[in-house]
């Protein structure tokens, strides 16, 4: 992202802050770059094969006709990505391919897009809140019924997570309700994230409401206010989970006894315009 556009708050950031400041700071303060590996790489393949296959005719998009763009879809993908910096660790190119055509048999099992004419694609949604809050999406799939109906759709390579453990994907289910109203001045009347992994494709569903957007909104300033002091006071504390694990920073992570850089004070004043400021929202 160029640091001419304003800064703002998304999903996954806001997530990645829940998960560990430390973390956030690192990936979205500093902009460490962190390698691409396979499975984000098949994600890509995946998402634009899914994207591309609504521009085919309708009688066109049957699995088998899709799942022959693979492989040219693969090379557009590899040829405008730097394979030097990605890490594919033991899965071959071959392999890869193999992975992301298992996953969109997976998908045909969910849905048949013969029957879905999509109003909207890879389409990016960015807003103010009347809180000076800014929050910025990309959506995968939006589609309007004739009634004006709008359903809103995230494809995830990943497995579906156990039905107890939902919560951070009804989060940014919420938040892109949040972004189409604000956008569309239209709530959603669905919003449906699409898991092809596992072997076990399935749909979360969430079905928002104005009230629920609205406390949404209450609760997303909540955590930019949370950042907003770390990015006052420039200290970003370490939370360890499980999720260390899968974390590229755990070289230079405190609590593994490595040293983060300092952080450059005109990034921290960069992200800080991302909403108001903690003490000016406590004043108010
Ligand atoms: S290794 Fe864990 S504690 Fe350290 S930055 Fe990463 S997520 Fe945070």
């Amino acid at each position: 992202m160029s640091e001419s556009r304003p800064p703002a708050l998304s999903a996954s950031s806001a997530k990645s802050f829940l998960q560990c400041p430390l973390q956030f700071r690192l990936r979205f303060v500093d902009k460490i770059p962190e390698p691409r590996n396979a499975a984000m790489l098949k994600g890509t393949l995946v998402h634009k094969v899914l994207e591309d296959m609504f521009d085919l005719p309708r009688p066109e998009r049957h699995s088998e006709r899709v799942i022959a763009t693979v492989e040219k879809e693969w090379e557009e993908v590899a040829a405008r990505t730097d394979m030097l910096e990605v890490t594919l660790q033991d899965t071959s190119p071959e392999e890869l391919i193999r992975q992301a055509k298992e996953l969109l048999t997976a998908y045909f099992e969910l849905e048949d897009p013969r029957n879905l004419e999509p109003s909207g694609r890879e389409l990016g949604v960015e807003t103010v809140l009347p809180s000076g809050l800014r929050l910025r999406g990309f959506i995968d799939r939006v589609e309007t019924a004739p009634n004006g109906a709008v359903r809103i759709i995230d494809y995830k390579t990943g497995k579906a997570p156990d039905m107890r453990f939902t919560s951070e994907f009804v989060f940014q289910m919420r938040m892109y309700a949040l972004l189409y109203r604000e956008t569309h001045r239209v709530l959603p009347r669905r919003t449906q994230l699409l898991f092809l992994g596992g072997g076990n494709p399935q749909v979360l569903t969430f079905d928002p409401t104005n009230e629920d957007a609205n406390q949404f909104a209450e609760e997303i300033l909540e955590i930019w206010l949370e950042i907003a002091n770390r990015i006052e006071s420039g200290r970003f504390e370490t939370k360890t989970s499980r999720l260390c694990d899968w974390c590229y920073f755990q070289n230079i992570c405190p609590a593994f006894g490595g040293t983060p850089p300092e952080v450059p004070p005109e990034k921290l004043a960069y992200m800080s315009q991302i909403g108001p400021s903690p003490s000016g929202n406590r004043n108010s």
